[in-house]
């Protein structure tokens, strides 16, 4: 039984440098090319671990190289994939990242496995649907996840929802949501609240909360995040850092999250260890490679 189960998306990401982004119909040359691992499923998961939890991932690859070579890299970080499901039917899910000097990007993902997980096979790995917390993104089919929301509140896992990228969600998946982790688009998007400044991120936390969510953090980038739950509402400013690509801060933000409330810490607690890791992923360029482990964590929130 692990700590954290993850559901989600797995990639693999192509990144290359041009000195400036290709026109409609132009060709032209890239350089230092980098194959490195993504998804937001499989980046909160890595972020999870690196923070201190045992971590279990439940998602789906295709029978490609790409799909063997996420496999060895979870073994490898030292998570349990056995809830990796590989289908020779589809492509594993892909990113291909240009990069501008000024960081100035353009991005094509090609979801492939991933937008084909069904209720029915997480079904299958049901054995796996047993730990404390479950962390969930809106990087697989929507059915899936509701599913998963499900039989993870059915077995008393406390669900995570990381409702991202924004998708407007049916009022259903709210009530079976412990905690939802918007940034302030996605909090945006599911509410229709703008949220460009406090009062709006506390207005739209507050209607989060009546669609039935147990409690709400809006992320806020450089200027921490704000919990919304049944006694009001409390800012948690960031960790002063030098950053240099917010590339998958939510992502680490997320996985800490969900690791420091597997060891039953409160809320006022597991904040501030989420805080610090969303810093530290900003000081560092990539996704998986700019995650921090535990002992970084700790030694930003107390140093
Ligand atoms: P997302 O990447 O999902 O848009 P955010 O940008 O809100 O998420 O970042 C998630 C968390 O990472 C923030 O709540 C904050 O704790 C941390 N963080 C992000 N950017 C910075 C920054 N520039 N300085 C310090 N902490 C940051």
């Amino acid at each position: 039984m692990s700590a954290v189960v993850v559901v989600g998306s797995a990639n693999v990401d192509f990144t290359a440098e041009v000195d400036r982004l290709p026109r409609p119909g132009e060709t032209i040359l890239g350089r230092d090319l980098l194959i490195s691992f993504g998804g937001k499923g499989a980046n909160q998961a890595v972020a999870a671990q690196r923070a201190g939890a045992e971590v279990s991932f439940i998602g789906k690859v295709g029978g490609d190289r790409h799909g063997e070579q996420i496999r060895k890299h979870l073994e490898a970080v030292g998570i349990n994939g056995s809830g990796l499901i590989s289908d020779a039917t589809c492509n594993t899910g892909v990113a291909f990242i240009l990069v501008e000097p000024d960081g100035g990007n353009q991005i094509v993902v090609v979801p492939g496995c991933n937008y084909r997980l069904t209720p029915e096979e997480l079904e299958s790995r049901d054995f796996l649907l047993s730990g404390a917390i479950l962390l969930l993104q809106l990087e697989t089919p929507l059915e899936t996840i509701l599913s998963a929301l499900r039989r993870g509140k059915q077995k008393g896992m406390r669900t995570i929802l990381n409702p991202a990228p924004a998708t407007p969600l049916s009022p259903e998946y709210f009530p079976l949501v412990d905690l939802l982790t918007p940034n302030e688009t996605e909090a945006s998007t599911l509410t229709g609240i703008p949220v460009d400044e406090r009062i709006g991120a506390e207005k739209a936390g507050a209607r989060l909360l009546e669609m039935g969510c147990g409690d709400v953090i809006i992320t806020l980038g450089a200027q921490g995040c704000l919990w919304v739950g049944k006694d009001g509402a409390q800012h948690f400013p960031s960790f002063s850092v030098r950053a240099v690509d917010s590339t998958a801060a939510g992502d680490a933000f997320n996985g800490a999250l969900a690791a420091a409330l597997a060891e039953e810490r409160a809320l006022e607690e597991a904040i501030p260890f989420a805080n610090a890791a969303g810093a530290l992923a900003t000081m560092r360029r990539g996704a998986q490679e700019s995650l921090p482990d535990r002992a970084g964590i700790l030694t930003l929130l107390s140093p």
